[in-house]
């Protein structure tokens, strides 16, 4: 594993032969067809068509680089009359000071003699991080990076460079050793969504699937269960390994009054539209439109479960 910092964010990164990746693949397709993932047509359309082959389009893929990228964990600051209200907003939906491209192009240079360094983009990253060693899985079924946790992003990148290794761990991947003796996560999760054994977390009852897209939130998700202006924290910010990590709040983003109430309303009208930006660090009028929606019932549901507490 190599280690550098890449504005200011710290980067690790694994080469791995294409040919030593076939257990992982194995696997992958062992579990997919195991009935043991969630049927739930949203993470279905995450989770389908994703492999270790290399697209027909890179034929000259010889090696998979998969790197993981610290992230900053954010909050949206709301300063009321009554007081301020932090609302979490997890790094990994929002705009990052590192893109893809940027990683990209570093480990390009970086590798050296690569003439082919491309975006893997339907590579199952998290069983690729745990494979090659960057990450290990945790109950709650995230990878967790030493002394980053679970604050990460994950990237893979084809190349045509030979690995001097085969680059995996020939066990495959594994579980943190703190998990065998912590179920913190099991208790903390307002759905029961992560069993009590090494199984997969039940896609279908994870609070993140239902508040990260569009539509009305499921009636049986407790009122009191959200945390976050999208996704959720319960099962991060209680695990021993991403907890102290989470709590540094390096991104804070902060907002009146008036603009919270924008950006709960979610209209489509210049003022909201640069609060979502704001919120979420991404300005592409895309992402402004996707995230409008969503943030508006989020925050929405947010502050009904804060004022239950
Ligand atoms: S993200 Fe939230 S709902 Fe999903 S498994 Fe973790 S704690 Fe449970
Ligand atoms: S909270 Fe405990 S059981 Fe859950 S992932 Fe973290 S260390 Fe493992």
């Amino acid at each position: 594993m190599e280690t550098r910092r890449l504005n200011g964010l710290e980067l690790r990164w694994g080469l791995a032969e294409h040919a030593a990746l076939a257990g992982a693949e194995s696997l992958w397709k062992d579990v997919a067809a195991s009935g043991r993932l969630s049927g739930h047509p949203v993470f279905r359309s995450y989770v389908e068509g994703l492999s270790f082959e290399p697209p027909g389009t890179t034929p000259w893929a010889r090696s998979l680089a998969v790197a993981v990228l610290a992230t900053k964990p954010r909050v949206l600051r709301f300063e009321l009359e009554d007081g301020v209200v932090t609302v979490p907003f997890p790094s990994c939906y929002g705009g990052s000071p590192v893109s893809r491209e940027d990683v990209r192009r570093f480990l390009a240079e970086t590798l050296g003699g690569s003439s082919r360094c491309e975006a893997a983009e339907s590579v199952p990253l998290k069983l690729a991080a745990a494979w090659i060693g960057l990450a290990r899985y945790g109950r709650n079924g995230l990878c967790h990076a030493p002394g980053l946790g679970s604050s990460i992003r994950l990237l893979a990148f084809w190349t045509d460079l030979p690995a001097e290794e085969p680059g995996v761990r020939p066990e495959g991947p594994a579980f943190l050793d703190r998990c065998a003796s912590c179920s913190a996560c099991v208790r903390a999760c307002p759905t029961c969504a992560i069993p009590t054994d090494y199984g997969c977390v039940d896609a279908t009852r994870c609070l993140s699937l239902y508040n990260e897209i569009e539509g009305d939130l499921p009636g049986w998700i407790p009122a009191r269960a959200h945390n976050a202006a999208i996704g959720c924290l319960a099962c991060q910010r209680c695990c021993p390994e991403s907890g102290r990590v989470l709590a540094d709040e390096a991104g804070t983003a902060a907002f009146s009054a008036a603009e919270l109430g924008l950006l709960q309303e979610g209209r489509d009208e210049p003022s909201t539209n640069a609060a979502v930006a704001r919120a979420t660090g991404r300005p592409e009028i895309d992402q402004v439109d996707a995230f409008r929606p969503v943030l508006a019932r989020n925050l929405r549901a947010f502050l009904a479960a804060r004022r239950m507490a």
